[in-house]
């Protein structure tokens, strides 16, 4: 049977991953309450951007943390992008916020400055080769956990900008802005 990938649907980017899933063919529904979570455990889950303070309150306030943190921790395919990233960090460098804080990462919010806020670059993605990144107030992986199975994917000036820990993605760029969907394919690739 097809897998189906639930895109957390609460704040920011979701309709654009939503669009990018299904440009390559894959089956998609928006996660906007627990019971999309649970009655229907999706088979991967992506975190969009947006801001990362809203989306974790509203997780919060809506009672899916816990659930979420609870599929993850179990082995669900997950990817965060920017503010996805987040939520998923063990530690935030500049916040004392902590959300799902399943991947062993820490990491910096809007580590670019208000100067550098957004801008495109060319990168090398780690398996799929140079690829166009697109920043908005991105953060970054300042460190990582590599005993605990963290890898880098992407370093693009001196920063972790991507990286894998068995069944979590994440970028701090928007690969769903882009046209290049090879790191959707590469999540979907996680699915199987
Ligand atoms: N700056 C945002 C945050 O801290 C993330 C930006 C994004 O997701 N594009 O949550």
């Amino acid at each position: 049977m097809n897998k189906r990938i639930g895109v957390l649907a609460l704040q920011g980017a979701f309709a654009e991953h939503m669009a990018a899933l299904n440009k390559i063919g894959a089956d998609c529904f928006e996660i906007r309450q627990k019971s999309d979570l649970t009655l229907q455990t999706p088979d991967g889950i992506i975190l969009p951007g947006g801001e990362s303070t809203v989306i974790g309150k509203l997780l919060q306030e809506l009672d899916m943390l816990g659930d979420l943190k609870k599929l993850i921790e179990k082995g669900l395919p997950v990817f965060g992008t920017c503010a996805g990233m987040i939520l998923l960090a063990g530690k935030l460098s500049n916040d004392d916020h902590k959300y799902l804080g399943t991947m062993d990462i820490t990491v910096k919010r809007n580590a670019y400055g208000r100067q550098l806020g957004s801008f495109q670059t060319m990168g090398l993605f780690k398996g799929i080769g140079d690829l166009g990144m697109t920043f908005i107030r991105a953060p970054y992986i300042e460190t990582l956990s590599e005993d605990k199975g963290v890898e880098a994917l992407a370093v693009v000036n001196d920063r972790i900008v991507a990286a894998r820990q068995g069944n979590m993605l994440v970028t701090s760029f928007h690969p769903e802005l882009s046209e290049d969907l090879r790191v959707h394919e590469y999540f979907i690739q996680m699915l199987t």
